[in-house]
């Protein structure tokens, strides 16, 4: 220590102050004096010293009082104090402890010892100092990290667990040392036996372990542990005689994992499983059954009125609806488990929500199909009574489709499909019904209505993927645009293009929510290519001409739009003439609010319709695509090639631009080109490729090579 050390004499006798205080500075000690047991606090109220030598016997305040005053001074206690006593005076001695003396020496003093007995008192202190500082830091360390540490002699089954260690076993007194079987006790009960032969297979083959277990405490929760034991000394023969054990509490990782597993594993709303967990509850209960040659029934349950109140009362009414119709559901099943009781183990049913407003059921013991017709009607039934909904008296109803296991499906997917199927039929029977999965129904028909179930979930699942093909111009070659093109990637099917789709979706309602879903995913798209730097291009979308008369599709468009931070020149729509065929007036009202808002309007596939120009003129057009029927033959054909230039030139009377579809060869381009046809689309430039391709074509805009013009 370079600092010297600062030593406080306490002693009524000026002379043999002095020569204590020369002795010890001679010795290389700062040395203070103080006359009497006041003033020396009053020093050390100041400036703690090092150590403090105080003579028992002076006047005003006594050694002793001084000591006992002086352990209660802030940073005090661990000052040694070395108390100066007459010779022999035990009694003296004896208080000297009891107020709180580190040490004592006799009077008359021996000088040549005392700067020995000082400096190693100083040592013994700081020593004593780190010790206790090394033990606040372990024990704080302890208490942050929630773990404690034990340690175990096994001769005399001794345990000595820290304070922390302790606590996490449910104790707030520390207890130095116990049995193990005290330390232990609380360990749930369940976990013990485990606990006990990790234990004893430690201590036999001499080797650690590591173990998680639950603690049982006093108010009956549950705490979770995680220890690592390690044998820290072996007896001669090898096994163990001292293990060591770090205890830790993972009681709020379980906790976090307990709060993933119910997110990953139950709807939120309604508490019930989600498909996730149903479909683990599924597999078990379809081995169980073929085991034990028994049926299963799965019903699909969908609410008839559930959009409705939820447009016409808003989300809040439409969560309220689907926790009530589900606690309905759980009571009217419930009441048929009583009506029979299963011989089985799994429970008799179990009921999950898959999203929106579909429910599934799974009944694991039912004898026979009409059987489970029965539990059918009785949900449609409860569906069927109405609900109070926010103080609004609501009739929400239920179409429910059950299949069978075995006799409907061997495994989950095809179950669920046909379940999901048989719903469908129901729906379309007339709602608030319930329809077994129908196995005589003709394989064509059954493709069929598989195909448009299969197609009602695409949009769900997220099957559907948008392709884009861009639109040239004519003369120089650079893409002006784009057309986005519907694939379906089907589950069995792989990629298919929509000729094999669209119609089924116009007959099962489904083409509306598909153009929805196509203008959204155009605009983001259009926001990733700028975002990833590219130049971006007007993006065409094709709409079934029923779209045209949804009055909500203005606002859809805004709406998607703002979503992804797009300009509404981004976005184009293109429709066939028979757009004009029923109901134009409304067709060219909204398609005046698209174009007011900037979204340009192409007229799809001209010249196969029979739409009269006059009331094309009606409507706010941008441009026409030519039909490819009539630019295959272009180069061949006299009558095409005499149509589409008319085309184009009426086009051109009318302010419109033309695009050519179809363009597979240089010789078509080069006609269009005579006939000064704006812009082109076709395998000449590129067919439709995904997004990604796409964004390459983008990338190399700018240095597109001119296309040579023919004289
Ligand atoms: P369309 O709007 O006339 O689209 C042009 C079709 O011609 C596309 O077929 C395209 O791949 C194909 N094509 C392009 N260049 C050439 C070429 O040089 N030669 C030949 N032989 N064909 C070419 P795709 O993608 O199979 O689309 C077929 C039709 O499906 C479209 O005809 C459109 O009516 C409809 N469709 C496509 N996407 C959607 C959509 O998102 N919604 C709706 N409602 N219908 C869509
Ligand atoms: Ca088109
Ligand atoms: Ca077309």
């Amino acid at each position: 220590m370079n600092i010297k050390a600062s030593i406080l004499v306490v002693d009524d006798d000026a002379g043999g102050r002095r020569l204590t205080r020369a002795t010890l500075h001679r010795a290389g000690f700062e040395v203070r004096e103080a006359g009497d047991g006041q003033a020396a606090l009053d020093s050390m109220r100041q400036d703690m010293p090092d150590l403090v030598l105080l003579d028992v016997s002076m006047p005003l305040m006594d050694g002793f009082t001084a000591c006992a005053e002086l352990r209660r001074l802030p940073g005090g206690g661990g000052v040694p104090v070395v108390m100066m006593t007459g010779l022999d005076d035990t009694q003296s001695i004896e208080r000297a402890f009891e107020v709180g003396a580190t040490d004592f020496i006799t009077k008359p003093i021996n000088w040549a010892v005392l700067p020995h007995r000082v400096r190693y008192m100083l040592r013994a202190s700081s020593a004593i100092n780190d010790l206790q500082q090394n033990q606040r830091r372990l024990s704080n360390a302890q208490r942050i990290g929630e773990m404690g540490d034990w340690e175990w002699q096994l001769r005399d089954d001794n345990l000595a667990p820290s304070p922390q260690a302790w606590r996490i076993f449910g104790h707030d007194e520390p207890v130095p040392r116990m049995s193990s079987a005290e330390f232990f006790a609380a360990v749930h009960a369940e976990d013990a036996e485990r606990l006990r032969q990790a234990c004893q297979r430690a201590v036999a083959n001499a080797e650690g372990f590591a173990i998680d277990h639950r603690v049982l405490l006093a108010d009956g929760s549950l705490r979770h542990v995680h220890q690592q034991v390690e044998v820290i000394e072996r007896q001669v023969d090898g096994s163990a005689l001292r293990l060591a054990g770090a205890v830790h509490d993972i009681t709020r990782r379980k906790d976090a994992e307990e709060q993933i597993r119910r997110l990953a594993y139950y709807d939120p709303l309604t508490g019930l499983p989600n498909r996730l967990l149903f479909v683990e509850q599924l597999s078990k209960a379809l081995a169980q059954a073929e085991r034990q040659k028994r049926q299963v029934a799965i019903m699909f349950i969908d609410l008839d009125n559930f959009k409705r109140v939820n447009d016409t009362l808003g989300h809040k009414a439409g969560d309220e609806l689907l926790r009530l119709a589900s606690t309905r559901l759980g009571s009217a099943l419930r009441a048929q488990d009583s009506l029979s009781r299963p011989c089985s183990e799994q429970p008799p049913h179990s009921i999950a929500r898959l999203g929106g407003d579909e429910f599934i059921v799974l009944l694991t013991d039912v004898q026979s199909p009409e059987n489970a017709a029965c539990v059918a009607q009785r949900l449609v039934n409860t569906l069927g009574e109405p609900l109070t909904v926010q103080g609004t008296e609501v009739f929400v109803g239920g179409s429910v489709g059950v299949a069978m296991y075995p006799a409907d499906g061997n495994d989950i997917d095809t179950l669920l499909m046909n379940a999901d199927t048989a719903m469908y039929r129901a729906k379309a029977a007339g709602r608030g019904g319930f329809q077994l999965y129908d196995r005589s129904m003709n394989a064509r028909a059954l493709d069929r209505l598989r195909m448009e179930t299969r197609l009602r979930r695409a949009l769900e699942r997220n099957e559907f993927v948008l392709h884009y093909q861009p639109r040239v111009d004519v003369v120089n070659g650079s893409i002006v645009g784009a057309e986005a093109l519907i694939r379906w990637q089907h589950p069995d099917r792989g990629l298919l293009p929509p000729g094999e789709f669209i119609k089924l979706a116009e007959d099962a309602g489904l083409v509306i929510p598909i153009g929805e879903w196509a203008i959204r995913t155009v605009c983001k798209q259009n926001a990733e290519w700028f975002a990833a730097g590219l130049c971006t291009v007007p993006v065409a979308v094709n709409l079934a001409s029923t779209h045209l008369r949804e009055r909500g599709l203005p606002a859809l468009v805004a709406q998607a739009l703002e979503d992804h931070h797009v300009p509404a020149s981004c976005l184009e729509i293109e429709v066939t003439e028979s757009i004009l065929l029923a109901d134009p007036e409304i067709s060219i009202a909204i398609a005046t609010q698209l174009a007011e808002m900037g979204v340009q309007l192409s007229i799809d596939d001209f010249g196969t319709g029979y739409s009269s120009l006059a009331y094309l003129k009606k409507l706010p057009i941008s441009a026409l695509k030519i039909d490819r029927s009539f630019v295959r033959d272009l180069v061949t054909d006299p009558d095409d090639e005499a149509i589409v230039s008319a085309i184009i030139a009426l086009a051109h009377s009318l302010k419109l631009k033309v695009v050519a579809e179809g363009v597979e060869t240089q010789d078509q381009l080069a006609f269009l080109q005579a006939m000064n046809c704006d812009e082109y689309q076709g395998f000449l430039s590129s067919r439709a490729v995904d997004p990604k391709e796409f964004g390459l074509l983008l990338q190399r805009l700018p240095q597109i090579q001119p296309i040579l013009v023919l004289a």
